[in-house]
């Protein structure tokens, strides 16, 4: 399966809550890991941390977070069902963020440092999980896409806060009215 990319309208779409336990969602994590994997293949300086399932075009509840972000050649994923935040605290700190949907430009992104998430595991489990830092903003990305929601319509400021990735895996800064302002695959509305 393919992950779609801006600006396809699926990924703006509200996804449906799914039933945990089914063999069609045991199926569709499977697609979901298969595919995040494949992505990596293709992108050697970048680690594929998570996805939510409509990046697939599946306009379903789930999401998949890597297990160990620090070890490439670990490829174990943990599926969260329905997640939701329940609430978030602390500093709102500002970060870089990327998304398999949206090809090539990374942005400086403002969120808040801690989240509680509720979810369901694949077989049905529940789970609370208090989330800080980086974890915390995978969640708060991966839940996003849940509600249509993509890390660049958090940016306010434009300016400076678009980069890429250069040849050799460091971050560049994107010019703004050069690369940003008129690609209408991140801001069609606008341009
Ligand atoms: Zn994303």
């Amino acid at each position: 399966m393919k992950i779609i990319t801006t600006p396809d309208p699926r990924l703006r779409q509200k996804s449906q809550k799914v039933r945990p336990g089914s063999e069609e969602l045991k199926t569709t994590i499977a697609q979901m890991v298969k595919a995040s994997l494949e992505w990596e293949k293709d992108h050697p300086h970048e680690i594929s941390a998570a996805m939510a399932a409509p990046q697939l075009g599946i306009n379903q509840r789930i999401i998949i977070i890597r297990d160990n972000l620090e070890d490439k050649n670990d490829t174990s994923f943990t599926a969260l069902i329905n997640p939701e935040v329940i609430k978030t605290e602390g500093k709102i700190i500002t970060d870089y963020e990327g998304c398999l949907s949206v090809p090539l430009v990374y942005g400086l992104v403002p969120r808040p440092a801690k989240a509680r998430i509720k979810a369901f595991l694949e077989d049905g489990a529940e789970v609370r999980i208090k989330a800080t830092d980086s974890l915390a903003r995978t969640l708060l990305h991966e839940i996003d896409h849940l509600d249509g929601t993509l890390f660049i319509d958090h940016i306010k400021d434009r300016t400076d806060a678009f980069f890429r990735l250069d040849d050799s895996g460091d971050l560049e800064p994107l010019d703004y009215d050069k690369h940003i302002k008129s690609n209408k695959d991140l801001f069609p509305d606008e341009a």
